[in-house]
């Protein structure tokens, strides 16, 4: 299935525009970086088309949305320096197959423990810092997977 009515990650209306900003499409899915930073270089990676569990991809496709997924978790941690990269697929509620990325760190929210999907008191970025965080992810991503020179 291409694209689902009333799925979040499908239709991406303006509540989810809010808190989840485009990346780049990747070979098979596409990236976003979270508003909440609390944790910094925390995104989001859904696979292109609506699917509700991992099983149901066809293995091919899956094993391209793996890389996509490898290659989104080594390049945050080369940027941000994370300790740790957690990955998290829920769903109950949003169904559509994706993972939250969570860069982890020894020094802050949640290490040893399972990530805060939603903090307390959560970190914001000014527009700028939003805007020069998603380009310098946006050129490392496409570099490592091969999509860019
Ligand atoms: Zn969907």
């Amino acid at each position: 299935m291409e694209k689902q009515k009333g799925c979040y990650y499908c239709e991406r209306d303006r509540s989810f525009q809010e808190l989840l900003f485009e990346v780049c499409d990747l070979k098979i899915s596409k990236v976003f970086f979270c508003k909440d930073q609390t944790l910094p270089g925390r995104c989001t990676i859904m696979f292109r088309n609506h699917y509700e569990e991992l099983y149901e991809i066809p293995r091919a496709l899956r094993n391209e949305f793996m890389e996509d997924v490898c290659v989104l978790a080594q390049t945050i941690q080369e940027l941000y320096g994370a300790d740790k990269i957690n990955y998290g697929i829920y769903g109950d509620e949003v169904r559509h197959v994706h993972f939250t990325i969570c860069p982890k760190y020894r020094d802050k929210l949640g290490w040893g423990r399972p990530f805060e999907m939603f903090p307390e008191h959560r970190v914001f970025l000014t527009p700028e810092q939003y805007e020069a965080e998603i380009e310098r992810l946006r050129d490392a991503l496409l570099k490592k997977r091969g999509m860019k020179e």
